[in-house]
């Protein structure tokens, strides 16, 4: 395989894109017969989803942007297949490597396999069981036409192997968003906030949210952040603020000393603030596996998860969507109980190497 075709289409693709983008091209510098061409789908197109990352990452600009941004779940995958089909009929390639669990990741699979192209799928073989998610649908039928699986776990690769998918089309090659996690941490930048609030180490919890389950439903909303203001002691709340949130939060009209809603922040940023933080409470799968690596206390506002290994091995929690579960969490926090967590296997800062090295010999 020596044309790849990436898909990238939102804040956590880029994350994960990077290093696999960074690998072909020293493996290109190598004399390796290998070359990419990068489409973004445009399902996050503002600065501060998006064009943040192309800088802060060093992502090269893309070959072409689909610009499939808004609508529903159903309009966004329709646009996005008619605009990809487009553009893999005009610049065929040998395989179209989709990554994680977006509507983009779908769409694009689809396309690639009806026009029967190979699809390599990085983060492959997750599951949450839980249906309502968009992201676990995207996940199911990204896996039942995917060709090459690139997995993270050992439970990833149970999972596939118990959907009847043959062992040697699973590649276990730990986790490229690490990878970006462990190149950038040097990195990591104070935001303004820091100074604004004259925050310290250890003495503030991060807020994400972003799940319908949490946010669609403005009382649902409003009973989470009041049970996390009553519960943290004197912590200040940093909540840099999803667009899907912000458009709800409004509404709630919530307003408390300690509460700090902002603009989602740039990757630097945001792991700036996750790195010094006492606790993030969070719905975001992404962020699970960075807290895990970080060996922050991780807080999971959710049913399930598709990534048990950040709280079988990681820092994380699953609390639950009930607020209630909201303050026995914080209490044992507070009284230093949180469990030491360690790093999943091969979440080492080379998957990406593993995955072009793979892809050339396939
Ligand atoms: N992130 C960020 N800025 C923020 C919030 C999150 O850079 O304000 C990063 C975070 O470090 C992680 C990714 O975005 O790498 C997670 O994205 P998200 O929670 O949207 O997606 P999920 O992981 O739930 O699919």
């Amino acid at each position: 395989m020596n044309k790849i075709t990436i898909i990238a289409g939102a804040r956590p693709n880029f994350i994960k894109i990077a290093p696999i983008i960074h690998s072909i091209l020293e493996a290109k510098s190598n004399m390796v017969a290998i070359d990419y061409r990068l489409i973004h789908t445009g399902q996050h197109y503002d600065n501060n989803m998006s064009g943040s990352f192309f800088e802060e990452l060093e992502i090269p600009t893309p070959h072409n942007n689909l610009e499939c941004g808004g609508g529903t779940q159903a309009e966004q995958t329709a646009n996005i297949m008619v605009a990809f089909e487009k553009e893999l009929l005009a610049y065929p390639a040998d395989v179209v490597l989709v990554v994680g669990d977006v509507t983009s990741t779908m769409a694009c699979a689809i396309v690639a396999q009806k026009l029967h192209t190979k699809v390599a799928h990085v983060e492959a073989g997750i599951r949450s069981g839980d249906w309502t998610m968009p992201e676990e649908i995207n996940r199911l039928v990204t896996d039942s036409i995917t060709n090459y699986f690139f997995t993270t776990s050992h439970t990833a690769n149970q999972h596939l192997k118990s959907s009847g998918i043959s062992y040697d089309k699973i590649y276990f090659v730990g986790n490229t968003m690490i990878d970006t996690l462990l190149k950038q941490r040097p990195n990591f930048k104070q935001p303004e906030i820091w100074k604004t609030l004259n925050l310290s180490r250890k003495s503030y919890a991060v807020i994400t949210l972003h799940r319908p389950s949490n946010v669609d439903e403005e009382y649902k909303l409003k009973a989470i952040i009041d049970e996390i203001i009553n519960h943290s002691g004197e912590m200040p709340l940093l909540f840099p603020m999803h667009p899907r949130t912000a458009a709800i939060f409004e509404l709630l009209n919530i307003k408390h000393s300690r509460l700090h809603p902002i603009a989602p922040l740039s990757y630097l940023e945001f792991n700036y603030l996750v790195e010094r933080s006492k606790v993030v409470i969070t719905d975001s799968g992404g962020i699970t596996e960075e807290t895990t690596v970080m060996g922050v206390p991780c807080m999971t506002l959710r049913d399930n998860t598709e990534r048990p290994e950040t709280i079988t091995e990681g820092t994380n929690e699953l609390i639950g969507t009930d607020p209630k579960s909201i303050a026995p969490s914080f209490k044992k926090l507070l009284s230093g109980q949180w469990k030491v967590g360690k790093t999943p296997e091969l979440w080492d800062g080379k998957t990406a190497k593993r995955i072009v090295n793979l892809l050339t010999k396939l």
